[in-house]
């Protein structure tokens, strides 16, 4: 019998998620509801925002939060191209033109200084990836962008429950989304949240969210709600169910049992790896909490025989799931040719690419499948030693 493969990725859900989705569609109360509130309130305290408010993607939340920010024709938005399409999409969307920063090669985060670099009159906001889990610098971006009024956006998709300085991600700056997508770090299948500080931003996010319009359906239809509503803007179909956040209760209350899980399963990969020239581990935060929703390991393509693409070929044949985070948006055919880039354009981003393997880290692995990765990628290194 060949052993099972262990896949990328997997949703931990258990009996609990179970009976709180039974439970919400029995109740008869299927799309926003009391269970949005209550998850919009606990995420809230959770981060430490003010304001939280639901939505059905991540993709939504930055779509949303560029359009509350009024970022639109004419303006440039900053960002990485060491991303998740949805990212620099969002920017498009609102009729804005992404103008892209290389990364740091260590992090894989925003490098201030070339950030510095793309900064002109016509910047009205950076969105901040916070690559994997690990929060970027966050105090040196602010120090450039505050004093010159641009806007700061947090793509903290993968960085829930993350901290910066001690804060949660979420508590900072002008706006942050996060993520519930099946293989993020908390799930309901398909969801995001969008955390502010200000009241302002976020009933204008509010009303976006629900077709512009002036009240939301729980309080038009619950007892002693009104009929009455007034179209505001011509908002938007991105409002999270009731069955969605009925899941997002449950795995918001097991967050850090299952981020202290995946620190586990980093810490397991770390010591196993360091030995190896071969490898590289990637960057742990001294004091902060990283979420480690991505291990990215890298390998070091001159001391082995073959390159990214083989050695993931050779995992997938040893029953092993990867992945490769980002296939650089720079190197995309829409980008290439519309703002006419070559893949040399973001050198940092183009080579850690090249290097880069993302391994299995989820709380549902057993120490037995953290192990079988092991063996196999230090089986893989030791046949192809250069
Ligand atoms: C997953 C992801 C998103 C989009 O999240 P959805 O909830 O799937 O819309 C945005 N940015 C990054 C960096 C991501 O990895």
């Amino acid at each position: 019998m060949p052993e099972e493969f262990i896949p990328f990725a997997r949703p931990d859900i258990t009996d609990r998620e179970l009976e709180a989705v039974t439970e919400c569609v029995r109740s008869g109360w299927l799309t926003t509801g009391p269970r949005v509130a209550a998850l919009e309130e606990r995420f809230a305290a959770r981060v430490g925002a003010a304001h939280a408010v639901a939505m059905n993607s991540c993709t939504a939340a930055l779509h949303v939060a560029l359009a509350a920010l009024e970022v639109g024709a004419g303006d440039d938005v900053v960002t990485t191209p060491y991303t998740f399409a949805a990212t620099a999409a969002v920017i498009e969307h609102v009729g804005a033109t992404p103008v892209f920063a290389d990364i740091n090669a260590l992090t894989f985060n925003l490098d201030p200084h070339e950030l510095k670099a793309k900064l002109s009159s016509k910047t009205k906001a950076v969105i901040v990836v916070h690559f994997g889990g690990l929060a970027a610098d966050i105090d040196e971006i602010a120090a450039l962008c505050v004093s010159r009024g641009i806007r700061i956006i947090h793509d903290a998709a993968h960085s829930f429950p993350a901290t910066y300085k001690g804060r949660v991600l979420g508590s900072i700056g002008d706006v942050t989304c996060f993520s519930f997508y099946a293989t993020k770090t908390m799930t309901c299948g398909e969801g995001g949240m969008l955390c502010t500080s200000s009241q302002e931003v976020a009933e204008r996010c509010r009303i976006l969210t629900l077709h512009g319009l002036s009240r939301d359906a729980h309080s038009r239809y619950s007892a002693g709600g009104r009929w009455y509503y007034e179209i505001l803007y011509p908002g938007f179909k991105y409002n999270m169910p009731d069955i969605s956040a009925s899941l997002a209760l449950v795995q918001l209350s097991r967050v850090e049992e299952m981020r202290s899980k995946r620190e586990w399963i980093s810490d397991q990969y770390d010591r196993a790896f360091s030995s190896y020239e071969e490898l590289i581990v990637p960057f742990r935060p001294a004091h902060d909490l990283h979420s480690w929703h991505l291990y990215p390991l890298r390998i070091d393509l001159e001391r082995l025989d073959i390159d990214r693409a083989e050695f993931i070929r050779h995992l997938t044949k040893l029953g092993i799931g990867t992945s490769v985070h980002f296939i650089p948006l720079h190197i995309h055919p829409y980008y290439r040719e519309r703002y006419r880039y070559r893949p040399q354009d973001f050198p940092c981003a183009h080579q850690q690419y090249l290097r880069e393997i993302s391994l299995p880290i989820y709380s549902k692995m057993e120490a037995g499948d953290v192990d079988r990765v092991i063996e196999a990628v230090t089986k893989v290194v030791r046949q192809h030693r250069a």
